[in-house]
């Protein structure tokens, strides 16, 4: 029986709060993601039965709504009609049909992220990991062409 389902989309930008703020994902998750453990079968197995990654929930139609309000989201962003460009955070209810006042707001004052924000690589966090000291290096480029000569 369906519940409840609910949905949310917004912009997160320079002057808005960020994703991690707007409660958007769990960093816990992020770490869990880069060390591959969510393409691991027997990683999502030893999961409790309750654990929200093995709901296993179709969510195809849910899915297509937020993605039509993301793409409302930055049609305002870049078009900010009558000089509108922030609908604020939208929450639709599917379970009674409900949508949320807009909201806006700020990040946590706790938040790293509006201090770091546009710094790119000189933020000091590895977003992606430490890179491979042999990747991307001229040798390598070389062994590459020589191997497609
Ligand atoms: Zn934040």
């Amino acid at each position: 029986m369906l519940a409840a389902a609910d949905w949310k989309a917004q912009t997160a930008t320079v002057g808005r709060p960020c994703l991690q703020c707007l409660g958007q994902y769990d960093p816990g998750l992020v770490q869990t993601e880069r060390e591959g453990r969510l393409d691991d079968p027997s990683y999502i197995e030893g999961l409790p039965k309750d654990h929200p990654l093995r709901a296993r929930e179709n969510v195809f139609g849910f899915s297509m709504s937020c993605a039509s309000m993301q793409f409302l989201q930055m049609l305002a962003l870049t078009l900010a009609p009558l000089g509108q460009p922030n609908p604020g955070a939208q929450l639709y209810h599917f379970v009674g049909n409900i949508t949320e006042e807009p909201a806006y707001g700020k990040c946590h004052s706790e938040c790293q992220f509006p201090q770091i924000t546009a710094l790119g690589d000189s933020c000091g966090i590895e977003a992606t990991g430490v890179r491979n000291k042999t990747e991307g290096t001229h040798s390598e480029d070389e062994g590459t062409a020589e191997t497609l000569v």
